[in-house]
């Protein structure tokens, strides 16, 4: 189960398929979020608790409801752009998720205009080290298929392999809900 836990983002890609950027009007507290995902999910059996947004480590809280999930039983897993991973390093030592899944959309110069950000694609290539150190059970790197990397995936397989990342995917392809689909 899927959990979007925030709008916040300070990425600005065009594929983002959320519009993410400022943290939306009404998102669930920290209390909130125990009592409506993390215990429904214990009630449910346990399925994997995968946090996602926007970047769901911009939460302050992230480190609270990750920790109640886990003394709950729950496996979680994150998507993220990676660029936070360093600052949260303890939060994933203490608590290591099942899977994390790294954005990468390209080769360096491409991934840093595509996320809007100089520096995203060496940051998103550390975090997987940051995340099978911290004893994560696998960690992949994600592409966004569009228009404008679509040419150059190969490019991307001698990074992707040197990467440590246990796999990679492609989950989706740029599509209209994204803010910027004339762009991509
Ligand atoms: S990093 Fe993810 S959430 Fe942030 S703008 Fe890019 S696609 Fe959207």
């Amino acid at each position: 189960m899927q959990w979007i836990a925030t709008s916040a983002c300070n990425l600005t890609c065009p594929h983002c398929y959320s519009s993410a950027g400022a943290r939306a009007e009404g998102e669930l507290s920290a209390d909130e979020v125990e009592r409506l995902v993390v215990d429904e999910l214990v009630a449910l059996g346990g399925p994997m608790f995968v946090i996602a947004g926007g970047e769901a480590l911009l939460r302050k809280d992230i480190g609270r409801i990750v920790a109640t999930a886990h003394a709950r039983g729950l496996r979680w897993s994150v998507h993220t752009h990676g660029g936070l991973i360093e600052r949260r390093r303890e939060l994933f030592a203490a608590h290591p998720p099942a899977l994390a899944a790294v954005s990468l959309d390209g080769p360096r110069e491409l991934h840093d205009r595509f996320r809007g950000r100089e520096g995203s694609f060496d940051a998103a290539l550390a975090a997987v080290g940051i995340l099978k150190a911290a004893g994560c059970g696998k960690v992949v790197l994600g592409t966004t298929v569009t228009r404008l990397n679509a040419d150059r995936l190969s490019e991307m397989f001698p990074t992707v392999l040197a990467s440590g990342a246990g796999g990679a995917s492609s989950p989706a392809a740029g599509r209209p809900a994204s803010r910027g689909w004339s762009r991509c």
